[in-house]
């Protein structure tokens, strides 16, 4: 009887556990907190433990509709993403402390350019061609890049409703899917412009341009 009971417990526990992000003790002490208006504060590149964080790949989990810490996560990522002050088209959950494969995008490619959250999310095909475009990030204040970025681009998925979803994205959805994709895979936008010249403050680029950061 206690064999079988202790089956039942390891079962149950590793139920749980599999449907569950795992959230390491850091991060469910950043999720136990209170945020004003649901503003999470932001990792920046500039500073030394911040960078560790967003330098790092973040790690694929099991999307449960259920975990509250998840839900919680993500509806912060939405108000941090959409903070007035500081407005982004999109967010990665590293850029918020959280090494979990989890992005907000701004999907401008649909009717009423929604926001919509992904999980597990990866590139499995590039298109060869590519355009140059002006981005910025919410992590590296301050800074406009030009980067180069393939036009389409294939994805696979999770929600919590479909999972291995395969979609294809053209267009400036394709660029912000690209650079918050990157933020999972521990990669700044400005990693990927060799010529510096092209990385301008916010105050030249404000003088000939004007944008959102992804
Ligand atoms: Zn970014």
């Amino acid at each position: 009887m206690k064999r079988f009971l202790y089956f039942i417990f390891l079962t149950l526990f590793f139920t749980v556990s599999c449907n569950t992000a795992k959230f390491s003790l850091r991060e469910r002490r950043i999720l136990k907190k209170e945020y004003e208006k649901n503003i999470m504060p932001l990792m920046f590149v500039s500073n030394k433990k911040d960078s560790v964080i967003l330098y790092k790949r973040s790690n694929f989990f099991n999307a449960d509709s259920t975990d509250r810490k998840l839900n919680k996560l993500i509806e912060l990522m939405y108000y941090t993403c959409i903070d007035s002050l500081n407005p982004g088209v999109g967010i990665a959950a590293p850029q918020v402390g959280i090494n979990k494969r989890i992005i907000w995008v701004q999907r401008f490619d649909k009717e009423k350019k929604p926001f919509e959250v992904y999980f597990n999310t990866e590139i499995l095909y590039f298109s060869s061609s590519k355009s140059e475009g002006w981005e910025g990030c919410l992590s590296v204040p301050g800074y406009r890049g030009l980067v180069n970025r393939s036009d389409t681009v294939v994805l696979k998925y999770d929600t919590f409703d479909k999972k291995n979803y395969i979609d294809t994205i053209n267009g400036f959805t394709a660029v912000i899917f690209q650079h918050e994709i990157d933020h999972l895979e521990g990669i700044l936008y400005t990693d990927r412009i060799s010529d510096k010249t092209k990385i301008l403050t916010e105050e030249e680029y404000k003088s000939f341009n004007k944008g959102e950061k992804i």
